[in-house]
């Protein structure tokens, strides 16, 4: 059997073979995220991931793009890891990239020769979810993390060479916090200055934690006028050297997408159309708000 209960994976790796070598995540304690509730978190051991291995390569023996979940999968041991990776580019002859997900913690747990030598077994991409840069909202939303242990962890994953993909929340810091939160999460991603900088928005999953602080009224969801002036105050203090920026998944009501440094005013002149020149008429509808 492939996977236990619902998987999860980064929009662009839509197209990758997904195995699962952990089952949860060890976190799941963030209040905006159900993703792993209903999963007791656990490493699988290495005979089963063999076995799904096997099971996968019978199925899809020409997979190209591998994606190792669940929702931390970079917390298994290294030595373990280099396993699964030599394992699979021995098992898929086309296989050229392997993406996995890393929170901070785990990050921080390994040293960047650990994370290099993962690279040099074949690991790719790091997908860490940095949701905010600020302190205040980090700890409401459980992340377990500072920034500066977020920065701490980004800058290991750029430092090993390998790909760094991190995902912010727009909205996450509500109408109160909404500059804080764009000024503050400009300063870690600038100083991470990971190679993809993703903006997701907000989204209202019913059985989240953070509903609470909604309907106690502490967090007022933005609207999305609101949401695109807090991208346009995120990229006008981003400060990196090379990166792709998106906001371009189902969550955002108005699809962008950059190179930053190089194509910033253009990116700010496409926010203007709609926030100064009233082109209202570009933006997603609403339907998609509630889980
Ligand atoms: S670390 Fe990621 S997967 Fe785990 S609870 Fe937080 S957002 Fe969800």
């Amino acid at each position: 059997m492939f996977y236990e209960g619902a998987i999860y994976r980064p929009p662009s790796e839509a197209g990758s073979l997904i195995l699962q070598i952990t089952v949860g995540c060890r976190h799941n304690a963030c209040t905006f995220c159900t993703m792993f509730k209903d999963k007791r978190f656990r490493i699988k051991t290495y005979e089963e991931i063999e076995q799904i291995i096997a099971e996968a390569r019978a199925y899809y023996p020409q997979a190209q793009r591998i994606f190792l979940a669940d929702g931390d999968a970079l917390t298994v041991d290294t030595a373990v890891l280099i396993k699964v990776l030599d394992k699979l580019y021995q098992n898929f002859p086309r296989l050229n990239k392997v993406g996995i997900y890393g929170g901070p913690k785990d990050i921080l747990r390994k040293s960047v020769e650990e994370l290099k030598e993962l690279k040099d077994h074949g690991l790719n991409i790091v997908y860490l979810g940095v949701e905010s840069g600020s302190a205040r909202i980090l700890k409401a939303v459980h992340k377990g993390v500072t920034p500066e242990e977020m920065i701490a962890a980004g800058q290991k994953v750029m430092a090993s060479g390998l790909l760094l993909s991190c995902t912010v929340i727009i909205g996450l810091g509500g109408k109160a916090h909404s500059r804080e939160h764009a000024i503050e999460t400009a300063k870690v991603a600038s100083a991470i200055n990971p190679h993809y900088l993703a903006g997701l928005t907000l989204l209202i999953d019913q059985d989240a934690l953070i509903m609470g602080s909604i309907q106690r009224g502490e967090l007022e969801i933005l609207s999305p006028l609101e949401c695109l002036r807090e991208i346009k105050t995120l990229v006008e203090h981003l400060e990196v050297t090379d990166c792709i920026f998106r906001c371009n998944h189902a969550s955002n009501y108005l699809p962008l997408k950059a190179t930053l440094p190089k194509e910033k005013e253009k990116l700010l002149s496409q926010i203007d159309d709609v926030l100064e020149r009233n082109q209202t008429e570009r933006l997603r509808p609403e339907t998609w708000r509630a889980l």
